[in-house]
């Protein structure tokens, strides 16, 4: 009987594994085909001026929905990290991001008034040339780099000092501004952060929802904002669902704020209707 019961228990286990192992690859399968066929969609959704409400830029978000059932990019990020596709997946997001600029300011026949903000994975950072490959977006696309901002999370700047410095100046060369996305979830080295071309922090968001009501993570905002200021460093606040969230944040000294008190993402589309909208 106990014989048995461990052959059962092995059998559950090894069913449950091969499940994992099969879904993930029929992820990989259909994310590899959907970015060959130019299935993905970017998103965009507007980052504004927190005591103006002015649209300063659109952050870009990367959509999949095989068979139009959306999958979460928190859920094809990781997969897409763990099998190299990040790769052309982060080429593709560049590249669609150069050419909506381009077409945003074709419709408004001069330049838009907005920048569009490009996610950039620590795995892509290391397996990819991608001062190379923003400068063939921009190239192609016949955009500015300053009309770009570049969004990292803290693990891209583990690791290598030399290396990354030279990365993130060569990024900076391109006349783009460096973004540190989630800040404040990952390990950074202070003293480290303060050496490299970052612009702008972004407060994670897990700080900034029920913040009105915690007065710890008030502290942990206040702290990142006095880092910020004292490293030269702009701030945006993430998850600014309400206008007093924006007002206290303005009040505190944050710069930008970004979430649905705003917008959701939006289609290329939309996002620029908003704009011009907010600009009338
Ligand atoms: P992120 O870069 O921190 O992007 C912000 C996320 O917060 C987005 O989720 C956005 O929809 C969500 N959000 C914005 N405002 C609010 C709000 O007020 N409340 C709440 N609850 N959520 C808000 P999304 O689009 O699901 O993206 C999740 C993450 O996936 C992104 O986090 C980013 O890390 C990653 N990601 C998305 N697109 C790309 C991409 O093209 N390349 C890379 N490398 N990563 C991407
Ligand atoms: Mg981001
Ligand atoms: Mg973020
Ligand atoms: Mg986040």
């Amino acid at each position: 009987v106990k014989r048995a019961k461990q052959t059962g228990d092995v059998e559950l286990y090894e069913r449950s594994s091969y499940d994992i192992v099969r879904t993930h690859f029929g992820i990989e399968t259909r994310l590899r085909r959907a970015i060959e066929n130019g299935e993905m969609q970017l998103a965009f959704q507007p980052i504004c001026d927190l005591s103006t409400g002015r649209i300063i830029s659109f952050e870009s978000l990367a959509r999949w929905a095989p068979d139009d059932v959306p999958v979460s990019p928190v859920d094809f990020i990781p997969v897409a990290e763990e099998c190299g596709l990040i790769v052309p997946l982060g080429r593709w997001a560049m590249d669609a991001a150069a050419r909506t600029i381009a077409e945003w300011d074709a419709q408004a026949g001069g330049p838009c008034g907005a920048n569009v903000a490009v996610n950039i994975s620590a795995i892509q950072l290391q397996r990819d040339n991608v001062p190379a490959m923003v400068r063939h977006a921009l190239e192609t696309n016949g955009v500015d780099g300053n009309r770009f901002t570049l969004e990292l999370t803290e693990s891209a700047i583990i690791g290598d000092p030399d290396g990354i410095s030279k990365t993130l100046q060569a990024l900076k060369d391109l006349g783009s501004r460096l973004a540190m996305d989630d800040f404040g979830t990952g390990y950074s080295n202070l003293a480290y952060l303060q050496r490299l071309p970052i612009d702008i922090l972004k407060i994670d968001r897990s700080f900034i929802t029920g913040m009105l009501a915690d007065r710890d993570k008030v502290a942990i905002v206040r702290a990142i904002l006095s880092l910020a200021q004292a490293l030269g460093m702009q701030t945006t606040a993430e998850g600014v669902e309400s206008n007093d969230l924006a007002q206290t944040l303005a009040a505190l000294g944050c710069t930008y704020g970004q979430g649905y008190l705003y917008s959701q993402p939006l289609s290329s589309a939309a996002a620029f209707d908003y704009l011009a909208s907010r600009k009338a």
